[in-house]
């Protein structure tokens, strides 16, 4: 009996003190200085940090240092993970907690896989009557609900290359871990409350149902799939042509400036 109440209370003494003692290591990392090296691999490959504000370029500088300590990447097919690999897909994907001054990081995250080109997956898909279909298709990126996210490093490059064009891989992945902070992909992440969760349905599912039926030169088509996709195709123009989403459609916008609390609309 006395053994069990010591494991309990072992129990929440750590729930207590991990948080805690985490906040403590990440305010730790945020606050040495950001390596030269570094500064010159984002100046060189992550033209959009010197777009934003000079507080959020300060800022995401805190984000990547947590997250290249906090997240293991691993190298397939050859693939050399290097800081340049790391610090150029941990820009990106913190651009998107730059809202947040103390942002979970990803928690469901556990490791980014990086291939040195377009990779292909094999899917099964059963077709009913003991039949399974084997698909074989050539991937840029991809986010999987058990804590991975799988990279090109080739898109990843060119995704970076151009911050105005609304094509972003890494943003496009990265946002379907946001989504699944809730649990599923669903295009439907964390609001804080019934009405915000309400409003975002309505808004989303619109927009989704006007992209099917008139395709849009701003909004990808393969947005049109599903609402998962649909919120991952729109994360990438909301920072990438951030100015046209809020023309084109100002209601999206309006709900991704609240979830990502952000306005890259006046960078
Ligand atoms: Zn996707």
């Amino acid at each position: 009996m006395l053994a069990l109440a010591t494991v309990v209370l072992l129990g929440v003494v750590a729930a207590v003190t991990k948080p805690r003692w985490t906040e403590r290591r990440r305010a730790r990392l945020r606050a040495e200085p950001f390596p030269a090296a570094w500064r010159r691999i984002l100046r060189r490959r992550v033209p959009a940090v010197a777009r934003l504000p000079g507080e959020l370029q300060r800022q995401l500088k805190c984000h990547i240092q947590v997250f290249v300590v906090e997240k293991p990447f691993i190298g397939c097919q050859g693939q050399a993970i290097t800081d340049e690999v790391r610090v150029t897909i941990a820009a990106q994907a913190c651009l998107l907690l730059l809202g947040h001054a103390r942002p979970d990081y990803y928690p469901r995250l556990r490791q980014i896989l990086v291939y040195p080109d377009a990779f292909v997956v094999q899917r099964e898909r059963p077709l009913g009557g003991g039949v399974v279909q084997e698909q074989r298709q050539a991937m840029a990126g991809e986010s999987w609900t058990r804590g991975q996210v799988i990279l090109s490093w080739t898109e990843v490059l060119a995704g970076a290359a151009d911050p105005a064009d609304g094509r972003n891989v890494v943003l496009h992945e990265f946002a379907h871990q946001v989504d699944q902070d809730t649990g599923v992909a669903d295009g439907r992440p964390w609001r804080p409350n019934a009405a915000l969760r309400r409003r975002w349905a309505a808004v989303m599912d619109a927009a989704l149902a006007r992209l099917r039926e008139q395709p849009s030169d701003l909004i990808d088509a393969y947005g049109a799939s599903d609402p998962a996709e649909f919120f991952a195709v729109v994360t990438e123009v909301f920072f990438e042509r951030p100015q046209a989403l809020a023309g084109e459609a100002p209601a999206v916008y309006r709900e991704l400036a609240g979830l990502y609390r952000l306005h890259p609309s006046d960078w």
